[in-house]
Order: C-alpha cells, then structure tokens, then sequence
C-alpha cells in the first residue's frame, strides 16, 4: 500500500483522483484492511494544514482527538475526552470519527454548535451540511461554527459489550432571531438533533418545548436526562 501525505489541498485532490482512499488514525481501517486486503493506495491529512486548525472557531479533519482542548467549546472538548480509552483518543481523528464510526461521539456536539463542514471534492473543497458529509461519505476536510453562549455534554455510563451509551449535547446561541437552545441526542446508533427558543421562558417551558418535537418520542428515561441537561445549561447562563 502506497501512504500519500499531501500538503496542499491541491494534491489532496489529485490523490483522491487516483483512488486514494482517506485515513485517519487507521484504529478502525487497520483490523479490516488486515482481514481483507490493503488498498493500492492511501491518504491521510496530517501534513495538510487545512486539516490541523484547531481554532475557537474550527477544527481540522486530521486533528487527533486528545489534542481537542479549551480552545473549542465545551460539548466538543468533553465529547472528543470520553471516545474510548486514551490509546484510541491519541490516534483517533476526527474525521474518522464523524465520517467513518458507528459511534461518532463527536456528532451530537457537531449538530449542537451547528457545525459546517468543508469537504474536498473532484472539483475542489467546498462547504456543506453535515447530513450530507454522513449520507455521501465526503472526504472531511475541517468544520466550522460559531460560538455559543453555553453548551454542555454528557454520556451515559457504558456497560461493556452493551448497546452505545446514551449521549445528549446542548448549546445556546444567539443571533437576529434571538436566543436559541440546540440539544442533540444519540439514542442507541441514531441521532436527533432539535431546538427550542430560549429568550425569557424558564428551563420548564425550554423542555416541553422540545418534548413537542421528536425529542418527545424518546424513552423516559433520555428525555429525563435531557430535561437535566436543558436545566443545566441554562442555569450556566445565569
Ligand atoms: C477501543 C475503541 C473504543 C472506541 N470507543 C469509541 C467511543 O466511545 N465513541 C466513539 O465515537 N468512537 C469510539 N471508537 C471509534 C473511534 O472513534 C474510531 O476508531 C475513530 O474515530 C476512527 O478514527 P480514525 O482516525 O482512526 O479513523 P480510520 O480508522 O483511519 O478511518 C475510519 C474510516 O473513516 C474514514 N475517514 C478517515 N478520515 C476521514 C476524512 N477526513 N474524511 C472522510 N473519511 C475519513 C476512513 O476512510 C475509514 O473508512 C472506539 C474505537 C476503539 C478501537
């Protein structure tokens, strides 16, 4: 297998037009590629560095997950610090997290920050939806969004061998249209993401607001953690 490391996203392009196929950490790719065979060739982002900002504002596909610190904001450092042992969180990046993991930890703080990703395509790199990245497995580049007010993680303890634990993330913004909670939450393997005004209603009002959207389908016990979750992010606000 031939490792091509491109340093402009140019030479990403042109690797990716000869089948390169994208790798992170290889802590999921190593296992089945060993079982099945070795790709003709490979590339990972390290050396690109549109692909190592970590920023207030940004974060790279290529950054190892126990690099994510305070410099992001809360959802997103906590989420990277809970993916799997400290072995896995110092290979694992965060694209192959998003794009390539059944788990993908990282996606409800994604979804909460209203995060945009800027994935590489035949025709150059160019910014579009999470959805999209998930549904076409797009080669990630990096993601970008915008600074909330407050925002908050948590992950159920994981039973061992046991179905993936539940995860519900939270985020205030404020824009033109006011003050917003985002709340996203992985229930089993899916992912819902919804939201609610937040200007002057109480954490009460917050929550049955989201009870009225899908976040109402889920089982009593997540929609008490997330009701916990609501509470506590707006109880940081004030
Ligand atoms: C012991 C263990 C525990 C784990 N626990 C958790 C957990 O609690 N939560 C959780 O979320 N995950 C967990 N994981 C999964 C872990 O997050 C993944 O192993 C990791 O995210 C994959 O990252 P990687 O960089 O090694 O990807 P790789 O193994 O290199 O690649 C995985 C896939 O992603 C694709 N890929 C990689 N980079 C990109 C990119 N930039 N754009 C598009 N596609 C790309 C690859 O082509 C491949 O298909 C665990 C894994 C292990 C081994």
């Amino acid at each position: 297998m031939l490792l091509r490391l491109p340093t402009s996203v140019s030479e990403a392009q042109e690797c990716m037009a000869e089948g390169a196929v994208p790798i992170g950490g290889a802590t999921l790719v190593w296992a089945a590629w060993q079982r099945d065979g070795f790709p003709a060739m490979a590339m990972s982002l390290r050396d690109l560095p549109e692909a190592n900002v970590l920023e207030p504002e940004a974060l790279g596909s290529a950054v190892v997950l126990h690099r994510i610190d305070d410099r992001v904001p809360e959802v997103l450092r906590r989420a990277a610090g809970t993916v799997g042992t400290g072995a896995v969180r110092r290979t694992a990046t965060v694209g192959g997290n998003i794009v390539g993991s059944s788990l993908r930890c990282l996606l409800p703080a994604a979804l909460v920050l209203d995060a945009r990703p800027t994935v590489l395509g035949p025709d150059g790199a160019y910014e579009t939806d999470l959805a999209e990245v998930l549904a076409k497995r797009h080669l990630l580049l990096g993601l970008r969004w915008r600074t909330p007010v407050a925002s908050g993680y948590r992950k159920q303890p994981a039973e061992a061998g046991g179905p993936p634990p539940l995860v519900v993330a939270t985020a205030v913004h404020t824009d033109d249209e006011g003050r917003h909670l985002r709340v996203a939450v992985r229930d089993g393997y899916e992912v819902l993401s919804e939201s609610a005004p937040c200007d002057d209603g109480s954490a009460e009002q917050v929550a049955a607001a989201l009870e009225r959207t899908d976040v109402g389908a889920l089982p009593s016990g997540a929609r008490d953690i997330v009701r916990e979750q609501v509470a506590g992010v707006l109880a940081s606000l004030s």
